[in-house]
């Protein structure tokens, strides 16, 4: 048994008895020992009983996270490596069509705030949590054991490291390799800078949906809106697109994208890259006059925290009001929201006001999520956060 403990405020063991892995502050009634960031720490109820082993988060308001509900586990290499082995079982056999994958999604694959993902040979990992970062050196030991030639590179140059007192850091921890890895989706190569990138490097999430709405484009004319790098775009013309504009604020992702294109043999003609902003830039098509076929909007995340939701509905509102209207009769919207504070119903809702504010008839026809790279353990329903509708306008 560990040395330091905690005991649980009455009754509130029961969302530990239900396998969620957080424990908040306020559930908290007293801790014993002086466990350090990140150290593990047995959880007992108020009556004593034994319920799950964690770590500890003194700043957090999510104060321990579990790594396990089994009394007779020890969180060590063996631990991690089981860990580790499982979730890239898993993914071998759960993503066969690129060379790239989210390895561990945090609480979902049992480790609470980790994200490892492998381009091609190449780890790219987040610490987001103390617990993940104390054990830092021994999850690394394992990945070795697990993925022997793999070099690791830190992304952990994120803001919610701040709530658990961590300080953002980036850098190789193995022996440095290229940021730079040409992958594999679906047939098409595509650059994914883990250095200069955004997350990572590359949305991998998106990976079946993109496909998907290269299923809608053929002979059409296709707007991609927050297109990073260019992916939705690069299968849309593969899948015979006419025309192509991708739209995006990073001018660093839109020339990764033309450089993507380049390697695909992809003629100049048959896109433009824009460097505009989509709120700004729907009014001026609008104002123009210009429609299209196909339109694609995946923003980043609007809502951070609960006190932005409404803000970020009326976001979401706005953009697919004005897609809406752009769309020719028979076009087809694909609208995606990452932002997990806004649940599937309350997108659809949202995505309806804005066809109504719009003056225009429309169906859901398809329901899309994130792939099955990031899965969604059923105890942590936090774990989805990726809802997308494809919308076809009817009038
Ligand atoms: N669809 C992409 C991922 C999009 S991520 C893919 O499949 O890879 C969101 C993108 O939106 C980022 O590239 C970011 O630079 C861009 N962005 C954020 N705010 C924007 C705005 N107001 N106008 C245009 N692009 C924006």
């Amino acid at each position: 048994m560990n040395q330091a403990y905690i005991t649980l405020e009455a009754g509130r063991e029961k969302s530990l008895l239900r396998k969620h892995p957080w424990i908040f502050s306020r559930a908290i009634k007293q801790v014993s020992g002086t466990p350090n960031l990140g150290d593990t720490v047995d959880v007992f109820s108020a009556k004593g009983v034994w319920l799950a082993r964690a770590a500890y988060s003194p700043k957090s308001q999510i104060r321990a996270r579990v790594w396990t509900f089994e009394q007779s586990e020890s969180i060590d290499l063996h631990f991690f490596q089981k860990k580790l082995s499982d979730a890239l079982q898993a993914r071998q056999s759960l993503i066969n069509n690129s060379s790239a994958f989210r390895l561990i999604a945090g609480e979902s694959d049992g480790l609470p705030g980790l994200t490892i993902d492998l381009y091609k040979d190449v780890l790219v990992a987040q610490f987001l949590a103390a617990g993940v970062e104390r054990h830092k050196q021994l999850i690394l030991q394992a990945l070795k054991t697990i993925l022997p030639n793999s070099p690791v590179y830190e992304r952990s140059d994120v803001e919610v490291r701040k709530k658990e007192g961590l300080k953002p850091t980036t850098g190789w921890l193995t022996e440095p390799a290229s940021s730079q890895i040409w992958i594999d989706e679906a047939g098409q190569k595509i650059l994914v800078d883990i250095e200069k990138g955004h997350k990572t490097g590359f949305y991998l999430d998106q990976r079946d949906n993109r496909l998907i709405a290269s299923s809608y484009v053929k002979g059409k004319s296709v707007l991609n809106c927050f297109s990073y790098t260019g992916t939705f775009g690069l299968h849309a013309l593969q899948a015979g697109a006419l025309h192509l504009t991708n739209l995006d604020v990073s001018q660093l992702a839109l020339d990764t994208a033309d450089l993507i294109y380049q390697k695909n043999t992809i003629d100049q003609q048959r896109y433009t890259n824009l460097n505009a902003d989509v709120f700004k830039q729907l009014r001026q098509y609008k104002e123009n006059q210009q429609q299209f076929d196909v339109i694609i909007l995946d923003p980043p995340k609007f809502a951070e925290n609960k006190g932005q939701v409404v803000k970020a509905c009326r976001g979401y509102k706005d953009i697919n009001m004005l897609a809406l209207q752009l769309l020719k009769p028979g076009g087809i919207l694909l609208t995606f929201s990452c932002s997990g504070l806004i649940d599937a119903e309350l997108f659809q809702k949202v995505v309806a006001d804005a066809a109504l504010d719009a003056k225009v008839e429309a169906q859901v026809i398809e329901k899309l999520t994130q792939a099955k790279d990031h899965p969604v353990q059923l105890h942590y329903p936090e774990g989805f956060y990726l809802k997308g509708l494809v919308v076809r306008k009817t009038r």
